[in-house]
């Protein structure tokens, strides 16, 4: 089961991966937090993706591929994956669908997370994340203990204002074509309301899901 969730940056992608994860028992597949280890572990990978990521901008779509290839081919998804925050570009759709074609496969569903960019500003400025397992969080201190590790809660570069004015502006430019795509190609695309409590976005993307 190949499932892609589908929205803004901020819209919870997130936050609901982990949870629709362990509800289908399917893993997630993140690429911001492939990207963020290699930046730490600095790798070559890291070192080409480090400045588009702190600007907001995206990593080329050979990149981001790559990763996506590997990580797909791995056994651990065999049963399928939930993409976080993949298929942020129509040649990554299109690559994603040929990779998948290979092994029989298919996007099963698109989870798109409908929410204004008010509200994103507004969760993103008070967004802080676990440094080390890299759980999100609203309205928790930088410097705060993370409940799931134990770690320490820092603010992504990125959610600084100037960056989040740039992903907001490439969604609009080079993400939200990609929901058209979906539509043309006849993928099954169901819009959510990403806005009110976690668990009832969870609900709303499960009832989704037919479940
Ligand atoms: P995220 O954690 O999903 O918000 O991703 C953080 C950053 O990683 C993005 O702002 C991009 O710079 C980069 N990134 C993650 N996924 C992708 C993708 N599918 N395509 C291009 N860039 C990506």
């Amino acid at each position: 089961m190949i499932i892609v969730l589908f929205g803004k940056p901020g819209a919870g992608k997130g936050t609901q991966a982990p949870l629709l994860a362990s509800e289908l028992n399917v893993p997630t597949l993140a690429t911001g937090d492939v990207l963020r280890a290699a930046v730490r572990a600095g790798t070559v990978l890291g070192v080409k993706a480090k400045t588009c990521m702190e600007r907001g901008e995206l990593v080329p779509d050979s990149v981001i591929l790559g990763i996506i290839g590997e990580e797909l081919s791995e056994p651990q998804y065999a049963r399928g994956a939930i993409l976080d925050g993949v298929v942020r570009t129509v040649p990554q759709a299109e690559g994603l669908q040929r990779m998948l074609a290979v092994s029989g496969r298919k996007v099963d569903a698109v989870l798109a997370f409908d929410i204004d960019n008010e509200e994103i500003v507004r969760r993103l400025s008070g967004r802080t994340v676990c440094e080390r397992c890299q759980t999100p969080y609203t309205g928790r201190e930088v410097g705060s203990v993370c409940e799931r590790c134990g770690g320490g809660l820092v603010r992504r570069k990125d959610d600084e204002p100037d960056a989040v004015r740039t992903r907001l502006r490439v969604y609009d430019e080079q993400t939200a074509p990609v929901l058209d795509w979906y539509l043309q190609h006849g993928e099954p695309v169901t819009v959510i309301d990403a806005v009110g409590a976690v668990e009832d976005v969870t609900q709303r993307a499960l009832r989704a899901l037919g479940r």
